[in-house]
């Protein structure tokens, strides 16, 4: 792994003046954030948030995923969150293909078939936030007592926009 030496020394700088190592194992604002894995998208810096303060929860596309429920359930059961935000954003690339387009190249470089996998692209980024939402709280597992919100993330400018 040609990055590892230079994340191993960048943990030696960041441990050398850590000073978080007491915090509390319950996020101390009770946020779930639920977020794309896309690489210009910091979401602790963009939500003010700390050490401590939230679960962020990422994947490709910052979607509503059966794990995402479990993860979900358990932050809210066992450790106390109550305000859920479903955070997608401009220019995603889950908007640049299709479930047939992938399950192709999967077929023709590896010979798998993926026909079983839905990658859960989308065209529209307002409505799969929208869609999503809906997956979570219609979800019977998640209680009717969690706020959630959905918001927009634009690559360009910084900023977040509600759904
Ligand atoms: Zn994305």
């Amino acid at each position: 792994m040609a990055e590892l030496p230079n994340l191993l020394a960048a943990n030696d700088r960041y441990r050398a003046d850590f000073t978080k190592g007491d915090l509390p194992l319950l996020p101390s604002r009770k946020i779930v954030a639920l977020t794309c894995l896309d690489a210009r998208l910091n979401p602790a810096k963009f939500l003010g948030l700390e050490e401590g303060d939230a679960h962020i929860i990422r994947n490709a596309g910052g979607r509503a995923t059966d794990d995402v429920l479990r993860s979900m359930i358990i932050s809210y059961k066992l450790l106390g969150t109550q305000e859920f935000l479903v955070i997608h954003h401009t220019d995603c690339g889950m908007l640049t293909f299709t479930n047939d387009q992938l399950r192709e190249m999967l077929r023709r470089d590896m010979n798998v078939d993926a026909s079983g996998i839905d990658f859960l692209p989308f065209s529209d980024v307002e409505e799969s936030v929208r869609q999503d939402i809906q997956t979570i709280r219609s979800s019977p597992f998640i209680s009717d007592d969690i706020s959630i919100n959905g918001l927009i993330f634009d690559v360009k400018t910084g900023r977040l926009s509600e759904v």
